[in-house]
């Protein structure tokens, strides 16, 4: 992009907000006279059990905090239901995302009913589309709308989810989230496999919901490289 390109395209952000004709277009001003930042979309990954519903809710509890307003969004959390629940015990209302939702119209909706949206906190964002992440995109660049994105990067055979391939291309900022979850071993957990009767699975359906529970006939172990690519889920599924 030449700098002029790139001039034009800043210059081309809108306010944010329904209201925007209200608070003047050139004062760099949002509607409640705060300043405007520049959004972002930024993707938060890590394996499961790591502590990522934990951080969106804690994320979005602050953010409420400083007097901005969000929406939280998820889609197949383990609640089974419209809301993100996670292994701590903390809940939250949320809005199931399907394939026919556009995630900017949802933006735009809920500025008409005179509500302000100054962020969306995306869980479970490796199950949304890759259209879905476009619209992330979207947001952020034409609504000034910040994204939050949480996320698995890998499935049960190692591979990345197409929304969480098109995150880490399209996202301004990208973390591993550092809540250390530890293979059998010791070693850091990596990648989650799937596990069956007993064995590492590694053919089916990219997503089938399990737990991280024993007792799930399907469930899901976290394990460092070496565990995953050798199937061996270590002593501790059959002491317990
Ligand atoms: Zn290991």
């Amino acid at each position: 992009m030449t700098d002029d390109a790139a001039a034009l395209t800043c210059l081309a952000r809108p306010l944010p907000g329904p209201d925007h004709t209200r608070a003047g277009c050139a004062a760099a001003r949002g509607v409640d006279g705060r300043p405007l930042h520049a959004a972002a979309l930024k993707f938060f990954w890590g394996p499961m059990d790591c502590g990522k519903s934990t951080m969106a809710l804690q994320m979005n509890h602050n953010h409420s905090r400083q007097g901005r307003r969000g929406l939280v969004t998820t889609r197949i959390d383990r609640s089974l239901g419209p809301k993100i629940t996670t292994r701590i015990g903390l809940a939250h209302e949320a809005i199931e995302v399907t394939d026919s939702l556009d995630l900017r119209t949802l933006v735009r909706d809920t500025w008409a009913e005179g509500v302000r949206v100054d962020y969306l906190i995306c869980d479970e964002a490796s199950f949304y589309s890759v259209a879905h992440v476009e619209q992330m995109a979207d947001l952020v660049d034409s609504y000034d709308v910040d994204v939050y994105a949480f996320g698995l990067a890998t499935d049960f055979r190692s591979c990345l989810f197409p929304a969480a391939q098109r995150l880490f291309e399209l996202a301004d900022e990208v973390a591993r989230i550092q809540v250390e979850v530890l293979c059998w071993c010791g070693r850091e957990g990596l990648l989650n496999a799937r596990v069956v009767g007993g064995r590492v699975v590694r053919e089916g359906a990219q997503v089938v919901i399990g737990d991280t529970m024993d007792s799930a006939d399907v469930r899901y172990q976290v394990l460092c490289r070496r565990h995953y690519r050798s199937g061996d889920l270590g002593p501790a599924t059959t002491d317990r």
